[in-house]
């Protein structure tokens, strides 16, 4: 089954454009079986998300892309703010295993690899010392990592596969769509049948799981 695991609606997130009815219209046309909505540091009610649920066909879950000081990370399978807990990463985490949820890095190496088409040697950066960055602290307290990020380029995703690889972590997909035209262009796919919010997060944890990139149609 076909998951967007990583979208904003302009409800949650100022940066998007796409309004929730928009961004479901969009999934069930590419063809998805389910979205997680991820709006900025804002948590959806899930009730509301399952009378869209039932409404569209699809399936539709609520995710909270977290702000914190090491990186932005998206949490599944918890319904209520993490604001007060984003700056102590050992009790966010205890607290989303506690709740059984899950954590997943967001795009983990988008500040390494900013936009341009120059090296960052060109840019007279430091260049980047493999080893140190896929020792971050975060990656002790996520359980996966977004390695296909509809928004990153291709540096990013390199290092987001080679660092799951060297880690033995999970590899998740999701496209961070802010606008309809993005919906699905990264997703993940589950190997087994999801049919409710537990199962996609017990999924999710067990690793039964393959990230990709998709075309946009
Ligand atoms: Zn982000
Ligand atoms: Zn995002």
């Amino acid at each position: 089954m076909e998951f967007d695991l990583h979208t904003h609606t302009s409800q949650g997130s100022a940066c998007s454009r796409m309004n929730i009815w928009d961004l479901i219209q969009a999934a069930c046309q590419k063809g998805l079986d389910g979205i997680c909505v991820t709006d900025h540091d804002y948590c959806w009610d899930s009730r509301e998300l399952a009378k869209f649920s039932a409404e569209s066909g699809i399936q539709i879950y609520g995710g909270i892309e977290l702000s914190t000081s090491v990186g932005e990370i998206l949490v599944y399978g918890v319904h209520q703010s993490l604001l007060n807990l984003r700056d102590d990463l050992p009790r966010l985490a205890q607290f989303v295993h506690d709740s059984k949820g899950v954590m997943v890095a967001a795009h983990p190496f988008r500040t390494d690899f900013a936009y341009s088409v120059f090296s960052r040697e060109e840019r007279g950066l430091e260049p980047i010392e493999v080893e140190v960055m896929y020792r971050r602290p975060i990656f002790d307290f996520v359980d996966a990592l977004e390695v296909y990020n509809g928004r990153s380029n291709w540096q990013e995703i390199r290092a987001a596969r080679n660092a799951v690889s060297i880690l033995g972590k999970i590899g998740t997909g999701g496209s961070d769509a802010h606008n309809i035209l993005s919906v699905g262009s990264c997703i993940t796919v589950f190997e087994d049948s999801i049919r409710n919010e537990a199962q996609l997060v017990a999924q999710l944890r067990k690793g039964r799981i393959r990230a990709k990139k998709k075309e946009v149609t």
